[in-house]
């Protein structure tokens, strides 16, 4: 028995303007009960260090999906051809209490994952990562992770704290989480407290491409390479916007001159194809300072092209 597939509703029913803001104006459900992947928000802003407003970012990035047509024609991906894909809204996090919005988080993608679904997040601040891998981690043991950033997220604290949006991939490498020879970091570049800031990971074994590397050049050939450093085994995908140029992702709250463009983003994303995806994020979107809708118009968009290289979505 074939079941029937949930479509984006289209501009020929219901003009792109109107009707709810669901990602991508998909069907709306509470759990992730039937699917194959799901697109959830998780609306944090408490995590952040410099200028917050990611709270806003699931909302913003809803928005601005209402453009996006069902078929990727650069890749001829049709994934809701192929998967059964809907919105489940917002974990609802505790606004007033980090730690424990931590461990919210982890209880709803425990759940998630218990549907034998795979999410797509729309954040919120990067410190949502770390309660996603720990939920991932249980399921399916160590992970290999690409992660797009300006950052390397790597800090041991930050004012003193162990949490944070800057924290959590050092704390996931401290609990086993990341295996890091299966692990890829992309677009670091700026100023830091130490000039050897992105060396603690290389010494682990992850791989850190900074921002310069990718400069004047296609990533196309380095994805080839991150395809066989991360294997066949789960792979989860991290994107930081602000591994963007603030040219291309203005909107966010920690913004460093000098990253990668949107194309190259496009081709990161679709280099993750034939990788055994387990989830993907796209965080960091901080709607206060995207006075254009530009940034949460890219993000809904690189949320498509994850939704697209997901294991069985096929091409037409
Ligand atoms: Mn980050
Ligand atoms: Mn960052």
């Amino acid at each position: 028995m074939t079941r029937p597939l949930n479509q984006p509703l289209g501009g020929n029913e219901m003009p792109r303007f109107g009707g709810p803001a669901t990602m991508m104006r998909l069907p709306t459900q509470p759990s992730a009960a039937g699917l194959d992947a799901c697109f959830v928000g998780v609306p944090l802003d408490i995590g952040t260090s410099n200028r917050s407003g990611t709270r806003l970012g699931p909302r913003a990035i809803r928005a601005e999906s209402c453009l996006i047509r069902p078929c990727n024609l650069a890749t001829r991906a049709v994934p809701f051809d192929s998967l059964q894909v809907a919105d489940i809204g917002d974990v609802a996090v505790d606004t007033f209490n980090l730690i424990e919005s931590v461990r919210l988080i982890e209880r709803a993608y425990d759940a998630i994952l218990g549907h034998g679904c795979v999410p797509l997040t729309l954040g919120g601040d990067h410190t949502i990562t770390l309660p996603i891998l720990r939920a991932m981690h249980r399921r399916l043991g160590p992970l290999g992770v690409i992660h797009v950033d300006a950052h390397a997220d790597m800090n041991d604290q930050m004012f003193g704290e162990p949490i944070a949006h800057g924290t959590p991939f050092r704390r996931a490498l401290e609990e086993g989480l990341i295996e890091p020879r299966r692990m890829a970091q992309i677009g670091l570049r700026a100023s830091g407290y130490t000039s050897d800031q992105f060396d603690w990971a290389r010494g682990l074994g992850v791989r850190v491409v900074q921002a310069e590397d990718c400069w004047y050049r296609s990533l196309a050939p380095l994805m080839e390479e991150v395809r066989a450093q991360l294997g066949a085994g789960p792979v989860y995908l991290s994107f930081d916007i602000d591994g963007l140029d603030p040219a291309f992702a203005p909107g966010t709250g920690t913004p460093e001159p000098g990253g990668l463009t949107s194309h190259q983003a496009l081709e990161i994303i679709r280099g993750c194809r034939g990788l055994a995806l387990v989830g993907a994020d796209l965080v960091e979107v901080s709607p206060p300072y995207d006075a254009s809708g530009n940034t949460a118009l890219l993000a809904a968009n690189l949320l498509f092209e994850m939704l697209c290289v997901l294991p069985g979505v096929k091409l037409a």
